[in-house]
């Protein structure tokens, strides 16, 4: 895999003398550290705006349960069961995103 030549590679970012590969390409352990951080950032931004978006869409199934349902018939099992799930939705969206956000922040500090 990696020869004795490799040593004289030059980073594919910052052009700084490097042994390292990734994916065949030369890259410096310090770029190839801020590379690994930006992606792991990436990952929890992302993960971030999904928890947002789920916890958006909980709230619209919900109220658009509630006002389909809820209000018209409210003895009515069926109902009372989607509402249910669509409480629970809600719940799970809301720690999901909790967590999602202290992931981000964590991030944050180091
Ligand atoms: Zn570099």
């Amino acid at each position: 895999m990696m020869s004795m030549d490799s040593l004289d590679a030059a980073c594919s970012v910052c052009g700084e003398e490097t042994s390292l590969y990734l994916n065949g390409v030369p890259i410096c352990p310090d770029c190839d550290k801020a590379g690994k951080a930006g992606r792991a950032f990436a990952g929890v931004r992302e993960a971030l705006t999904l928890a947002r978006q789920e916890c958006r869409n909980a709230l619209a199934a919900h109220s658009k349960m509630a006002s389909s349902f809820g209000l018209l018939d409210p003895g009515n099992p069926a109902a009372t069961e989607a509402i249910r799930n669509a409480y629970a939705r809600i719940e799970a969206a809301s720690l999901a995103y909790a967590k999602a956000l202290r992931d981000y922040r964590a991030f944050k500090r180091e």
